[in-house]
């Protein structure tokens, strides 16, 4: 039976579209939604505890993308006749009182088994206890359901390729779920707010850098947008598995990981899609593959719900105690700006900074060089990665860098050949002149060594080492048989 009066708490789940919290709390008479801006979120970490080597949570890549999302919320809601009551405060003062004041007999909102979201939910309902508020979880950010899984989340293979198996042998994804009519919203006794500026919740404006491979539209619509435009429009899918270990340019992959993490689209909505281009134009490789990584990325979050903080340690879900993990805040610096002289890192920790994005293969070249060339704290890398990503999903993004530190899913040690990689992957060395203009005169054959120019060649090529473009800070090579 219907109830009078629900609220929605509108959290990385910012669309209409398959949203089951959103569809279910619309069966009520009446229906406000609510989005808090939890000040917890900005600034340095006041969650993390010492292992958290205060960054900023969340820096203004993030910040920008999701305030764009939440105003993109807003008006898809209020073009239906609904509104969101926004504010800037944390969830369990915001989200009961609202409740109170519209006297709602439900909350429902998505869950997240990862340690800070549960942290928040827990409060949530703790001060909803008081109240007489039934609180309504739902699941709502993975290809698979919870649900669905053939077995408990507790029981999954920590190895990806078995938990793949298992899911696409024995495991259906449900349709995605309609969007719902909306109830009217009783707002005025609460009044609507204003989305707070970039300013007021902290970070500020991110750097404007016409290099970034995509601008970054936060919100459903936006979001959607790109998922037509790179399949459709653009008709990239077909030849997505050539062409994903790109580096340059918004057509090499679906940049579509922004979304999906506030929650602007949902996986199922992105296979829909997928199975709809399979039909309509090509189904081949290419386009499984793109399934492929968004089973990834439910493996990494149904990981998370397993082993939960464990993934945080330094030795990771395994337990791997043996490695010494060193602090040095000089060359974790270095790494950090782009100025570690290898120029196939530079050009991936300046794209972090500048664009708030790296693709796939950048990251682990980055983070292997950290992790295991420096054998720097990987957990330091990962929280820096925290605050400069657009995209930054704590279990995609912890669960990668365990992955690469050899401390996560994974019995072998990742360690990334750098130079290798990248002559392999940028062999005419675009990447690295996009990024670093120093080295724009230099020859693909020395771009990515500039070090074994003479000095002779480095005044051909118009830099200089150590002045214009650092020295390398290591010797690979010495660090490599380190590692063998
Ligand atoms: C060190 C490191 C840190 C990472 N941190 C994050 C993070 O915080 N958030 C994040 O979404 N991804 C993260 N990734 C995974 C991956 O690099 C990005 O998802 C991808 O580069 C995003 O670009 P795209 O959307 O164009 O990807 P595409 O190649 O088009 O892939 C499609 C989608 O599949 C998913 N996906 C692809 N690869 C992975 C993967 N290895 N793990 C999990 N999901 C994947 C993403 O949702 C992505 O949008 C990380 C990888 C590494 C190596």
């Amino acid at each position: 039976m219907a109830v009078d009066t629900a609220v929605v708490w509108f959290r990385r789940d910012l669309r209409l579209h398959d949203n089951e919290a959103l569809l279910e709390a619309a069966d009520a008479e009446e229906l406000v939604p609510v989005y808090a801006f939890d000040p917890r979120e900005y600034g340095e970490r006041a969650f993390g505890g010492d292992d958290s080597f205060r960054f900023e949570k969340t820096g203004a890549h993030r910040a920008r993308f999701r305030r764009e999302s939440v105003v993109d919320l807003r008006e898809r809601l209020r073009e239906r006749d609904s509104e969101l009551v926004v504010r800037h405060d944390t969830p369990e003062r915001v989200v009961p009182a609202v409740a109170k004041v519209v006297d709602a007999d439900e909350v429902h909102f998505a869950t997240r088994p990862l340690p800070e979201e549960m942290g928040v939910e827990n409060a949530v309902r703790r001060r909803l206890r008081g109240l007489d508020v039934t609180p309504r979880r739902h699941w709502t950010h993975t290809l698979y359901h919870l649900n669905d899984l053939p077995v408990e989340y507790t029981e999954i293979s920590d190895t990806y390729t078995s938990f793949r198996k298992t899911v696409e042998n024995r495991a259906t994804v449900r349709e995605p779920l309609p969007e719902p009519e909306l109830p009217p919203a009783p707002v005025d006794a609460v009044g609507a707010g204003s989305v707070p500026s970039l300013d007021e919740i902290g970070p500020g404006e991110p750097p404007d850098d016409d290099r970034a491979a995509v601008a970054f539209d936060g919100g459903e619509s936006a979001g959607l947008a790109r998922l037509e435009r790179y399949l459709f429009e653009e008709d990239r899918l077909r030849e997505y598995k050539q062409t994903r270990n790109g580096l340059v340019g918004q057509g090499f992959s679906s940049k579509l990981s922004a979304w999906l993490n506030e929650g602007c689209l949902s996986p199922r909505r992105v296979r829909r899609e997928v199975k709809r281009y399979e039909r309509e134009r090509v189904a081949n490789d290419s386009t499984y593959w793109l399934l492929f990584e968004l089973i990834w990325r439910d493996f990494f979050q149904f990981q998370f719900a397993k082993h939960g903080a464990d993934f945080f340690r330094p030795g990771g879900i395994r337990g791997r105690d043996g490695i010494h993990w060193r602090e040095d805040d000089a060359q974790f610096r270095r790494w950090a700006a782009g100025e570690t002289g290898i120029p196939f890192v530079d050009a991936a920790m300046r794209e972090l900074n500048r664009a708030g994005y790296q693709s796939n293969r950048a990251r682990q070249n980055a983070a292997s060089f950290l992790a295991n060339n420096l054998r720097i704290d990987w957990r330091r890398g990962a929280a820096y990665y925290e605050t400069q990503l657009v995209d930054y999903d704590p279990a995609s993004n912890y669960g990668n860098w365990a992955y690469i530190a050899g401390v996560g899913n994974d019995n072998r040690d990742r360690y990334f050949n750098i130079v290798k990689q990248a002559n392999k992957y940028d062999g005419d060395g675009e990447y690295v002149t996009h990024w670093i203009p120093e080295l724009s005169e230099v020859p693909p054959r020395k771009v990515h060594e500039p070090w074994t120019m003479s000095e002779q060649e480095q005044a051909e090529h118009g830099v200089q080492l150590g002045i214009d473009y650092p020295e390398p800070m290591i010797d690979l090579e010495e660090s490599y048989r380190k590692l063998r």
